[in-house]
C-alpha cells in the first residue's frame, strides 16, 4: 500500500577534501511508493539532485559534488489509507490497469475524461522521453478541458506499469479533498511541460545564433 513522505528535510555534504558545501534542502513534493524504503530512496535521489545543481552553482569551477553524504533530518511516512480507496473503487472513481513496457497508456486524440496517477513502474510523453511520470506523478489534466481531446501519447517505461484513472467529477462528490490534490498535481505537470519547452526555445535560438556567428 502507497506511502506519502511529508516534510522532509535532508543534509548533504560534499566529501570533497576541503570543500564547505553542507547544506540541508526540504523536499516539499509529494512522494508515494509502495513502502518507506521506496519513498526514502526516491527523496534521497532528489534530495541528492537538488544539492548537485546548487553546489555546481557555487563551485562548479572548482570540482563536482563528490561522494555526497546524504543524511534524513527530518520527514513523517504518511500511509494512504485503503478504506477510502475501496470506497472509491466501489463507486467508479476510478479504475487501474495495468501495461507492459512501450505499451500506449494514452493515446493522442482520445477522449478525455480522467486524470491518471502512476502506481507502480513509470511512464513518459512520446515526444519528451526525458519528462518521467514516477510513482504518485499524476498527467492528462489537458484533455479535461473544455473541447481538448488528449493532447500527447504517454507510453508506459517499464512492464507491470499500473496506472490509476481518476473520474475526477465522481471523485469530488466522494473525496472533494484527493480530486483538489490530483488536480493540483497534473496541473503542476502542465508548468513543468511549460518549463521543459522553454528549455528547447532557448537552446534553439542560442543554437541559431552561434550558427549566426560561424556564418
Ligand atoms: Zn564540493
Amino acid at each position: 500500500m502507497p506511502y506519502r513522505l511529508k516534510d522532509g528535510v535532508y543534509s548533504i555534504k560534499c566529501r570533497h577534501p576541503q570543500c564547505p558545501f553542507n547544506t540541508r534542502f526540504e523536499i516539499n513534493q509529494i512522494i508515494m511508493g509502495v513502502n518507506e524504503q521506496d519513498v526514502e530512496c526516491e527523496a534521497m535521489k532528489i534530495a541528492r539532485d537538488m544539492a548537485f545543481i546548487k553546489h555546481n552553482e557555487i563551485y562548479g569551477t572548482k570540482h563536482k559534488l563528490k561522494n555526497p553524504q546524504i543524511r534524513k533530518i527530518s520527514g513523517n511516512y504518511v500511509f494512504i489509507g485503503t478504506n477510502q480507496q475501496q470506497m472509491e473503487d466501489e463507486r467508479g472513481a476510478v479504475s487501474y490497469r495495468k501495461f507492459e513496457k512501450n505499451e500506449l497508456i494514452l493515446k493522442k486524440g482520445d477522449d478525455a475524461a480522467t486524470i491518471c496517477q502512476v502506481v507502480s513502474g513509470y511512464a513518459f510523453p512520446r515526444r519528451n522521453k526525458a519528462h518521467r511520470y514516477k510513482v504518485g506523478y499524476c498527467f492528462g489534466i489537458a484533455g479535461l478541458l473544455d473541447k481538448q481531446n488528449r493532447t500527447a501519447d504517454i507510453i508506459a517505461g517499464t512492464d507491470n506499469t499500473k496506472i490509476g484513472f481518476h473520474n475526477i467529477i465522481k471523485l469530488s462528490k466522494i473525496n472533494p479533498k484527493k480530486a483538489r490534490q490530483l488536480y493540483n498535481m497534473s496541473m503542476e505537470d502542465i508548468f513543468e511541460v511549460i518549463k521543459d519547452l522553454e528549455k528547447t526555445i532557448e537552446k534553439l535560438e542560442k543554437e541559431r545564433t552561434a550558427k549566426i556567428e560561424v556564418v
